[in-house]
């Protein structure tokens, strides 16, 4: 544990536990929460992740059963779902569309307590989902974040048909979403792809893996080796999750 402590010494996160007391989440760093588990309760179906390259492949494996139809649905047994109560050891933060066809869980054939997880339409951002995300990675010492875009993307293609039509802003929340994704329309409407929609789900990516690179807890986590950051896109058709670089 004193790795942990002088970790989150370094990344000047103490306000991170008075979070955790405020919201009520259960913290990998409260009293052994691992060792409770490992004494009274089921082995979670894979070794604990500990680092990001442990992640990847972890999160790759899974999306590989989940193509070729043989997912395991793991650790979501009556048993193992009242171990979690003891606390949670996510190896992954998912930031994904909230579209209905792209869960995490069941993309990277993932159980309970594995994925800690915000979606929105179009993974964009906004403070609560940057706090969200930060609490995970300063909190609960999660190596690894998929930013996770997919195929065919409603909200890209409102945002491009509002951004062709000039279309004047609505007024109400969904603007955000529109703004949010806005830049990656103009950055790649101007180099004319041939699929544009694609284009900019990948443009889209690739643009709040840079907005989250730049938070000072993230970049001083990847910086210290202890977290990465990917982009990665779901294909609706083939089931398939393809990691950006
Ligand atoms: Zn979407």
């Amino acid at each position: 544990m004193s790795g942990q402590s002088t970790r989150r010494v370094a990344l000047g996160l103490g306000f991170a536990a008075g979070v955790g007391a405020l919201v009520g989440c259960a913290s990998s760093t409260g009293s052994g929460a691992a060792g409770d588990a490992a004494t009274s309760s089921p082995a979670p179906s894979e070794p604990t992740v500990t680092t990001p390259e442990q992640a990847i492949t972890r999160r790759t494996n899974g999306a590989a059963r989940f193509t070729a139809g043989g997912p395991l649905r793991p650790d979501q047994s009556v048993a193992y779902r009242t171990s979690l109560a003891a606390g949670q050891h996510p190896f992954a933060v998912i930031l994904s569309c909230a579209d209905s066809r792209v869960p995490p869980e069941i993309v990277f054939d993932q159980g309970l307590g594995d994925l800690f997880v915000t979606r929105t339409a179009g993974q964009v951002v906004d403070h609560a989902v940057l706090g969200s995300i930060q609490y995970g990675i300063a909190e609960l010492k999660i190596p690894l974040i998929v930013v996770l875009g997919h195929e065919k993307c409603g909200a890209v293609k409102a945002t491009i048909e509002a951004v062709e039509k000039k279309s004047p802003a609505a007024g109400n929340d969904i603007d955000a979403l529109v703004a949010a994704i806005k830049p990656a329309v103009e950055e790649e409407a101007a180099t004319k792809p041939a699929d544009l929609v694609d284009a900019v789900v990948r443009k889209n990516v690739a643009n709040v893996v840079a907005a989250l690179a730049k938070k000072p807890i993230l970049s001083a986590a990847v910086t210290a080796g202890s977290l990465q950051i990917v982009g990665a896109r779901y294909d609706l058709d083939a089931g398939t999750v393809e990691f950006l670089s």
